[in-house]
């Protein structure tokens, strides 16, 4: 009996595996992290792009229909509206890039045209198609032609969306649909037009549940591609191209973005006197610390084994001692042994040198955290040469090298 609750709890009640950040996150895409939305973005637009390809040629392609069962006058002028909705969609189809700010937005208004033709599209052509039908077959087609903003709701399934990115984008398709047949039909009854609301609901309930689970899907595995297993800091390859962008959008602005490089002192000696899962446990630790620093928009990178590059975008050198200052009062951590882990640092600001990218940035911070080493490990080199002591006032300025002799 347990074993069977507990299948179901796994199986098919899996929200409740969800934490609640979780659960918000499949609700609104506010806190969305800028590779989620840039992933997000591109997934959608594609879809749009494939979707609105397929329409180019079936739209047209429905006009033998329109031809064999409608009379002439009827039949061209629907073959007109099909040739238009046709070059909307070819318009949408058209390969182009995303633009790397604006990308999310573009993404969106693709998505909210390719809904809105088919609604339109069945605006324009209810009334002409209730006069014309008149037999059984005329009056099948253009019933199953009133259907499309319903189905086009339906649509809405396929695509990675919140609640409520699907609400909102839905209510100008219920509007549009719903709106006509009232319009339309003033005198139809309770039980007609709460008929068609029910199947745009139902419609955009489904839709809503499917985007909110691709949501949590992509969100899933987005951050796994992104975050080092170990300490789920980004990934080299992963925080290259969130510093690309970041430099970018800093150097647009003309805002500053630093970096620091940061390398942990004598780090294989905790792997040789404590073991590997000691120096793993050093490593989560050191990454939870400096997370715990920074801020919501700076971005943590394991760059390499012990090594870690902090991006602060918008940030003057004043901001940065001032993180420094915090990390040095609260500590990196402790080794196995219960001295201070410490690190060496070497840091590179965007506007105070002339970098030519953010690869140069990197190789500056990174060349500065050598002078560290050389300088007696344990401080921070600053781009004008300055060295910051990073030990801390009650602790001796020897201890990397106590550590060093008690490590080995
Ligand atoms: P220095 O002060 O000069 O930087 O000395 P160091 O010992 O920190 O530098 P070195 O480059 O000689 O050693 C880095 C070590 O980091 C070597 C490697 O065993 C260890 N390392 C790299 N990745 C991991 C990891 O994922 N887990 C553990 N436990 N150790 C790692
Ligand atoms: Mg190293
Ligand atoms: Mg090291």
């Amino acid at each position: 009996m347990t074993l069977i609750w507990k299948k179901i709890c796994d199986n098919i009640l899996a929200p409740s595996q969800l934490n609640g950040s979780q659960i918000v996150a499949m609700l609104t895409p506010a806190g969305r992290s800028p590779e989620l939305r840039r992933h997000a973005a591109s997934v959608i637009f594609a879809r749009v792009q494939l979707i609105a390809g397929i329409f180019a040629v079936l739209v047209p392609l429905c006009s033998v229909i329109d031809l064999l069962v409608f009379d002439t006058q009827t039949a061209l002028r629907l073959v007109g509206m099909r040739f238009a909705s046709a070059g909307i969609f070819i318009a949408l189809a058209w390969p182009r890039e995303l633009s790397v700010t604006r990308g999310y937005g573009q993404a969106l208004g693709a998505l909210l045209i390719l809904l809105l033709v088919p609604p339109l599209f069945h605006v324009m052509s209810a009334d002409m198609l209730s006069r014309a039908a008149n037999t059984h077959v005329q009056q099948l087609v253009a019933q199953l032609y009133a259907y499309l903003p319903t189905i086009v709701l339906g649509g809405l399934a396929i695509f990675p969306l919140t609640a409520l990115e699907t609400l909102i984008l839905a209510l100008p398709v219920i509007g549009i649909g719903f709106g006509n047949t009232l319009l339309a039909e003033p005198m139809l009854t309770l039980a007609q037009y709460g008929g068609t609301l029910w199947f745009m609901c139902m419609m955009l309930g489904v839709a809503m549940f499917s985007g909110m689970s691709q949501c949590h899907y992509m969100a899933t595995l987005v951050f796994k591609a992104m975050h080092d297993p170990l300490t789920t800091a980004y990934t080299r390859q992963s925080g290259e191209e969130a510093i690309n962008l970041l430099y970018r959008l800093n150097h647009m602005a003309a805002k500053p973005l630093t970096v620091a490089f940061i390398d942990l002192d004598r780090f294989k000696s905790i792997n040789d006197n404590f073991g590997h899962e000691a120096g793993d446990q050093c490593l989560r630790a050191l990454a939870d610390t400096i997370r715990a620093a920074l801020r919501r928009s700076d971005l943590l990178i394991r760059w390499g084994g012990e090594e870690f590059v902090a991006v602060l975008p918008d940030t003057p050198l004043d901001n940065v001692s001032t993180l420094l200052t915090r990390l040095r009062d609260s500590g990196l951590g402790e080794r196995p042994d219960g001295t201070p882990l410490t690190a060496s640092i070497g840091i590179a600001n965007s506007l105070e040198e002339n970098v030519s990218g953010w690869e140069t940035l990197i190789q500056r911070a990174d060349q500065r955290m050598y002078a560290a080493k050389e300088q007696g490990r344990n401080r921070a080199i600053w781009p004008d040469g300055t060295s910051l002591s990073l030990a801390r006032d009650d602790e001796p300025t020897s201890s990397t090298d106590a550590t060093t002799s008690k490590a080995g």
